[in-house]
């Protein structure tokens, strides 16, 4: 079997998990934005994705996604991972959207790379869904302030929040939560919107608590293989 086919045959089953997902949501199925996560894939896996239709796609380091996105840049690139200042102005210089903004200084040193490059960059709000920031992700009391922030700073849209169910918890629990941030952030952000949660393992109970957006890695690309140390 080709790659093509590989990934074409991936890509209708999850497309299947989704449609039934919404169907059991009583949601439609255009509420739900697919976004394939590429990390430690090559750029060729991209290129096929997008001849198979998908438009979004999503990775965590700063330098593979650049070299990708100078690769396929007809695809919106979405910054999923944890993310350093000094790295801000190379990503807002390819992303579509960062999905892991989740402290002011981050918010100010994209707002500045977007600046310099000319570009407008969506931005969503990590939560931390543990309490535990470390592992990335505002506390949900330090969101109204990084909100305020984001959606003041030039160059920045604020289009809504994204989470990580934590390892070892229910995620239906952690989404439902999420879903309680998100229509707090509404009743004074009303464009933020976007709740970006579930990934290949939890994306059904993300769907039923309101994920307009999931990030599919391994249900589409296969297994990664594990960090190199
Ligand atoms: C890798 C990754 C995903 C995709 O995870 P899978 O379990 O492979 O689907 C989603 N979101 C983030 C932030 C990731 O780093």
């Amino acid at each position: 079997m080709s790659r093509r086919e590989e990934l074409a045959g991936a890509l209708t089953a999850v497309e299947a998990r989704l449609a039934a997902a919404c169907a059991v949501a009583g949601r439609p199925r255009e509420d739900v934005q697919l976004i394939a996560i590429t990390k430690t894939r090559p750029a060729s896996d991209v290129a096929l994705l997008r001849d198979l239709g998908v438009e979004d796609v999503g990775e965590n380091r700063d330098q593979e996604a650049r070299e990708k996105a100078a690769a396929v840049p007809d695809v919106r690139w979405h910054f999923v991972g944890g993310l350093q200042t000094n790295k801000a102005r190379s990503v807002a210089s390819y992303a579509f959207a960062v999905h892991s903004v989740d402290r002011p200084a981050l918010v100010d040193a994209l707002s500045a790379g977007a600046l310099r490059a000319d570009r407008e960059l969506a931005v969503l709000l990590q939560v931390s869904l543990d309490g535990d920031p470390s592992r990335g992700g505002a506390l949900s009391a330090d969101v109204p302030r990084l909100a305020d922030a984001a959606a003041a700073a030039p160059g920045l849209r604020l289009t809504g929040v994204m989470a990580v169910a934590p390892l070892g918890t229910d995620p239906a629990a952690a989404f439902a939560e999420l879903a309680e941030v998100s229509a707090r952030l509404r009743a004074t952000h009303p464009e933020a919107t976007a709740i970006s949660a579930g990934m290949s393992g939890d994306l059904e109970q993300a769907i039923a608590s309101g994920a307009t957006h999931v990030r599919v890695g391994t249900a589409l690309l296969g297994e990664r293989p594990p960090p190199s140390r």
